[in-house]
């Protein structure tokens, strides 16, 4: 199933390019600028050594891609994954210049990857894997250059290996080469929770825009980890009915809805929701077409596509994910009259904070959570409300809107800085 659905996705830096060229038509971004903002800045490749508990050797091999630089230091997460390519991490680095840009947090993009199966690896194979690859990056990555996030299979205890390799090599600490670290080493607040809090309240501002109260609203969501387990939960307490959730195995469905921390809990015992209990066994695809009021793909790119776009029937889809609509299934959802939250906007909420946590490590001055959600809060509200002003303006699909508001944004940027030298 897992491959149908890999097989069946566009390559994802074609994506993100022909989403850009569509934006730069519409705000005739001169040739020069797009020449320039259609491709990263730089790509790195590395190969390493890492040594595995029986004693034999193998390598891998890890990329770090920065998109611009423009309007700040380069920003992004870093995901393992025996699917990670070159062309995957390019596209996830200059969705996140386009995602700073539209939360106007001062970014640029970044993304780093490294192809390897973490499932298949012990605590200290994987420990060895992230402190050699974090060496082989530390050329480009820093505190004031480039800031690694956790992203899919990786997290907080993955950035703490991170921080603490760069910071070994330093001879001193350096908190802020990284987000999403554990508290006790400088994470922020709110961390965790905030790509799910973030996809919240664009959610909340859609629902109101349409006119569906959240308050027993049926969500189905693709993907479990970070992103999809705690919008689960987060949607559940806001009222919601979480009918459909899913994994790389599989999904169950429960019109009742389901309970999230249950589910949350037998997939941390079972290594997947599938077979839980209170629930209908689905395919992995199922749970993007099984009847709801709001879809949330938080796993992969590519996973709605013309193929099975007709069939999705939530009135709002949130993308957590990054990239999980094919520029064609767009059109056909936006025909349809679905409002589709675009993933540069709705996930922002991750970065944000991540930005916070950065400012905070710098200063060494740190905040609660209430001041951060709040913060955060202020920031997608206004960011949403730009973007929807942008799409009445055109009378065009919200991807396409938030796509125009953060190119321009960059390109002013790189045309205010100019052409060095
Ligand atoms: P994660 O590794 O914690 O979870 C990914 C989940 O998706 C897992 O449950 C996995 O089983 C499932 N999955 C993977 N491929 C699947 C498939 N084809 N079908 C069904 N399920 C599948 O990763 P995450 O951090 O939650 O990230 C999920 C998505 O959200 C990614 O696109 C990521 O780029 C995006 N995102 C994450 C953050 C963050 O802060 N974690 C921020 C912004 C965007």
């Amino acid at each position: 199933m897992h491959d149908e659905v890999k097989s069946a996705a566009l390559n994802p830096y074609h994506m993100a390019v022909q989403q850009f060229e569509a934006a730069a038509d519409k705000i005739n971004l001169s040739e020069d600028m797009r020449e320039i903002l259609r491709q990263p800045k730089r790509e790195l490749i590395v190969n390493f050594p890492v040594r595995f508990d029986n004693g034999r050797v193998k390598t891998f091999t890890g990329y770090r891609v920065q998109h611009n630089v423009n309007r700040g230091p380069a920003k992004g997460g870093i995901r393992y994954g025996p699917d990670v390519t070159l062309d995957e991490v390019k596209a996830l680095a200059m969705w996140m210049t386009w995602k700073c840009a539209v939360v106007s947090i001062p970014f640029g993009g970044a993304k780093g990857g490294v192809i390897c199966d973490p499932k298949q690896m012990s605590p200290s194979e994987l420990e060895r894997l992230t402190r050699r690859y974090a060496t082989e990056i530390s050329i480009v990555i820093g505190p004031h250059s480039d800031i690694p996030a956790p992203d899919v299979n990786t997290n907080a205890q993955v950035m703490g290996w991170i921080m603490d390799t760069y910071s070994m090599h330093e001879g001193y600490s350096i908190p802020a080469v990284v987000t999403g670290k554990p508290l006790s080493i400088g994470g922020s607040e709110g961390r965790n929770d905030a790509t799910a809090t973030g996809v919240l309240f664009v959610t909340r501002q859609a629902a109101k825009r349409i006119g569906m109260p959240l308050q027993g609203a049926r969500v189905s969501i693709q993907g479990y980890g970070n992103a999809g387990s705690i919008a689960a939960r987060l949607f559940h307490n806001e009222g919601c009915k979480v009918v459909a959730v899913s994994d790389t195995r599989g999904g169950i469905y429960n019109e009742s809805g389901l309970d999230p921390a249950t589910v949350l809990r037998f997939k941390q015992e079972r290594g997947s929701v599938v077979n839980y209990p209170h629930a209908q066994n689905i395919g992995v695809q199922d749970v993007l077409e099984v009847p709801c009021d709001i879809l949330i793909p938080a796993a992969t790119e590519g996973v709605i596509t013309p193929r099975n776009a007709g069939r999705v029937q939530a009135s709002i889809i949130a993308e957590a994910a990054n990239g999980p609509t094919t520029p064609e299934a767009d059109e056909i959802l936006f025909k349809k009259g679905a409002l589709v939250i675009p993933d540069i906007l709705a996930n922002a909420g991750g970065v944000t904070v991540s930005y916070f946590e950065w400012v905070q490590d710098l200063q060494s001055f740190f905040w609660g959570v209430e001041e951060i959600t709040k913060k955060l809060e202020m920031i997608m509200n206004r960011a949403f409300a730009a973007v929807v002003d942008k799409a009445d303006q055109f009378s065009c699909d919200m991807r396409l809107a938030a796509n125009m508001l953060a190119i321009s944004r960059v390109a002013e940027a790189t045309q205010v800085r100019g052409i060095y030298p």
